[in-house]
């Protein structure tokens, strides 16, 4: 569709098509709102991601019609292993002694390619009006100051388009939440990222894998047909020393680490080396008069942990209600009074997973504590698969931070004789 076929007013205006939007519009159309949804890029499109969907990502996936769609074009993931610098190996399965289940026992793996633009032609045949190639520059006022519709660049011609809600799915440097002053950056971590697309790397297998150094982290994934996604985190400090060529630094990476280097021997990479960053940033708060924000716009996630995508796809389910709800409302003030219940709804939901994801960003970032959990999860695969479940999201962060399983962690601890200093660090007795 082109943008001089559009009505000049929708009921949703959602700005940006990858899994936040694509889920935000798609779950907006299905409670009969109007939705137009405008993304910069044109479909099919790259983006740099470790490429993995969690198993009850596939709940929303089968929701909207895509789950069947993508299965065939995706290598299936059964669990998680994380190597430590020390060596020692955490290792999860998603079908564990634990009992939870996913709404799938696997994840996916699968490229951003086939996933979002399967996800966008998922809202197009839901109604949703899709613009491509229509980068959004400001947004409009109405009198009060409410968020009243957006400016955008579509064909070299700056236009208009206005809307009672504006739905900013845009992204990590989202430019909605930027105009609203709704954006906030951390001042840490501050990480970059490198990733391509490799064939023949030996010894892949359907777990997916992390690779931490005392200088970064490396993830492997099966991507199906035959494919690895490589996808390389390092602090952007140490990025300096890329000097402007991402392909000579991630090739320098891989030969320097001595396990990686011997499986990447007779593989191939099959695609450019993207360089992306630096993430670290979450909205001050999810809404503003006529605005509401989803996805990386109003969260980023380590890409450790792989839920992003999740994240965004839930945010997407959650967010609807109360769009529907605000596009409805009587009033400006209950319209706010909507918008305030998603901020509240998104903590009740994200609130455990943010405590673990930022636990787990810690131990990322310290050898020592990484070395430290490695040794009590390596021996403890209860509490692994405890673990990686909480990051293939259905088993619910609570279970890790339960009082009991916090007892069983600190008896694993003393039984392996590892304690702890005022600074943090790690001992063997
Ligand atoms: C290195 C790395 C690895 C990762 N690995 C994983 C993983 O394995 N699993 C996982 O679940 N998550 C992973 N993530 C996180 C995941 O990529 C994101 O959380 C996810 O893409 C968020 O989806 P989104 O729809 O919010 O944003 P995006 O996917 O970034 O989509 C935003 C869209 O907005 C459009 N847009 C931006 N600005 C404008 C504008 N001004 N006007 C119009 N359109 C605009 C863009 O073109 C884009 O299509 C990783 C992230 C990184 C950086």
């Amino acid at each position: 569709m082109t943008i001089h076929a559009l009505p000049r007013s929708t009921q949703v205006l959602v700005v940006g098509g990858g899994p936040a939007g694509a889920s935000a519009a798609w779950h907006c159309a299905q409670l009969g709102l109007d939705v137009t949804l405008l993304d910069r890029a044109e479909f099919p499109r790259s983006k740099p991601c470790a490429e993995y969907v969690s198993p009850e990502g596939a709940r929303i996936l089968s929701a909207m019609g895509a789950l069947e769609l993508l299965e065939s074009q995706a290598a299936p993931l059964t669990g998680m292993v994380v190597n430590a610098p020390s060596g020692d190996q955490i290792r999860g399965e998603f079908v564990a002694r634990h009992g939870f289940r996913g709404f799938r026992d696997r994840g996916l793996g699968i490229t951003r390619m086939v996933l979002d633009a399967t996800l966008l032609e998922r809202a197009r045949a839901a109604g949703v009006r899709v613009i491509e190639r229509a980068k959004v520059t400001d947004v409009l006022r109405d009198g009060t100051g409410s968020v009243s519709g957006v400016r955008l660049q579509h064909d070299n011609a700056s236009c208009e388009l206005t809307s009672s809600m504006v739905v900013g799915a845009d992204g990590l440097r989202s430019v909605i939440a930027r105009r609203v002053g709704l954006a906030r950056h951390a001042r840490w971590p501050k990480r970059v990222a490198l990733v391509a697309h490799y064939r023949d790397v030996a010894d892949m297998t359907s777990l997916g894998e992390m690779h931490v150094t005392s200088h970064g982290y490396v993830g492997l994934a099966d991507v199906a047909n035959g494919v690895t996604n490589v996808a390389l985190v390092i602090n952007a400090h140490d990025a300096k020393a890329m000097h402007g060529d991402p392909t000579a630094f991630l090739d320098a990476w891989i030969s320097r680490h001595s396990v990686l280097a011997a499986r990447f021997r007779s593989a191939h990479r099959v695609s450019a080396v993207h360089a992306t960053g630096p993430f670290a940033s979450r909205a001050r708060c999810a809404w503003a008069p006529g605005v509401a924000l989803v996805g990386d716009a109003a969260d980023f996630y380590d890409p450790f942990t792989g839920e992003g995508i999740y994240s965004a796809l839930v945010g997407g389910e959650l967010l609807a209600p109360f769009v529907h709800e605000a596009v409805r409302a009587s009033s400006a003030a209950r319209s706010a009074l909507a918008l305030g219940g998603y901020e509240r709804a998104r903590r009740d939901s994200f609130i455990g997973k943010w405590r673990v994801e930022r636990l787990i960003g810690l131990a990322v970032s310290s050898p020592k504590l990484m070395n430290a959990a490695a040794r009590v999860l390596s021996r403890n695969r209860d509490l692994s698969d405890l673990l990686i479940g909480i990051t293939g999201d259905f088993v619910p962060a609570s279970a890790m931070l339960s009082p009991r399983t916090l007892w069983r962690a600190a008896r694993a601890v003393a039984s392996q004789s590892i304690s702890f200093n005022r600074a943090g660090y790690v001992d063997r007795r």
